[in-house]
């Protein structure tokens, strides 16, 4: 479908609702758009998004041993998302590895449609607790609500132009509002209050899943070392909450008895790829 008017905002108003969330840490969120019609758009931009991403080769393999890797964690992680929402065992939660060795990133769109780039795991060099901590963020993002709060951010900003270099044209052409909108709330940054939620509940998902709270706090310390050629996208889209690394290693150890409990025998469950 082609849609020239994607940025003319009353084309929008079908999916916007005047609902006020409140987040599972508590706080009121203002909902322009419905966490459903988040996750529809978000279901196009990734599809598309992921579908230019394998038309250019930069898919890494599913059979590569960086998305197996990859893959049993989030299958860990993804178990322990549904226990703490467990509507979301209807989400399409899936994840695709980006081959891109300069791009230190991750994010995970409104239904648990995911992506890492292998600039984060070259650069970073992380242990599996500590991928598991950057996934589990990711996933709490979603769980959250956040995309949802950030495609009302960039309706609201009309921040159309900085979809350059993320979409082929065709892609951007054919894309709906609500679709790039979706494209774009995974490129601007979460607020810090969204980022202290991401952190709280990343913790405790991933201690559920059997991964080592302590590796919260390594994760960051060498995202902030990763930033000395530049700061790494994760940092420009994750901006530091004040406290974060005080709140981090106040949290690891409540988190130590479910690690112990999950570490011993933690369910799974699997991932799809992205229909292309
Ligand atoms: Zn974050």
């Amino acid at each position: 479908m082609i849609n020239n008017n994607r940025f003319y905002v009353p084309a929008l108003l079908a999916v916007i609702v005047s609902a006020c969330a409140v987040s599972p840490t508590g706080r009121r969120q203002l909902a322009l758009v419905s966490e459903d019609s988040a996750i529809v758009a978000s279901e196009e931009a990734y599809a598309m998004q992921i579908g230019d991403l394998r038309k250019a080769g930069k898919i890494v393999s599913e059979s590569s041993s960086v998305a197996r890797r990859v893959d049993a964690i989030t299958g860990r992680l993804v178990a322990q998302a549904i226990v703490m929402r467990p509507e979301t065992a209807d989400w399409e939660w899936s994840i695709e590895v980006i081959e891109d060795p300069e791009m230190v990133n991750a994010w995970c769109m409104a239904g648990g449609r995911m992506a890492i780039y292998t600039g984060l795991i070259q650069k970073l060099d992380p242990t599996d607790d500590e991928l598991a901590q950057v996934l589990a963020h990711e996933i709490s993002h979603a769980l959250a609500n956040h995309t949802a709060e950030r495609m009302s951010v960039a309706i609201a900003t009309n921040a159309g132009v900085a979809l350059a270099g993320v979409l082929s044209e065709d892609s951007q052409r054919a894309m709906t509002t609500a679709g790039l909108a979706a494209v774009l709330a995974i490129q601007m940054p979460n607020s810090r209050t969204a980022e202290s939620e991401a952190d709280e509940i990343g913790i405790e998902l991933a201690a559920k899943a059997g991964y080592n709270p302590n590796a919260a706090i390594s994760l960051w310390q060498k995202m902030a070392s990763a930033a000395g050629g530049g700061p790494p996208q994760f940092l420009s889209t994750h901006p530091s909450p004040a406290n974060r690394q005080q709140r981090l290693a106040e949290l690891a150890p409540q988190m130590m008895a479910y690690y112990e409990q999950a570490r011993r025998n933690p369910p799974t469950r699997s991932v799809a790829r992205a229909d292309n």
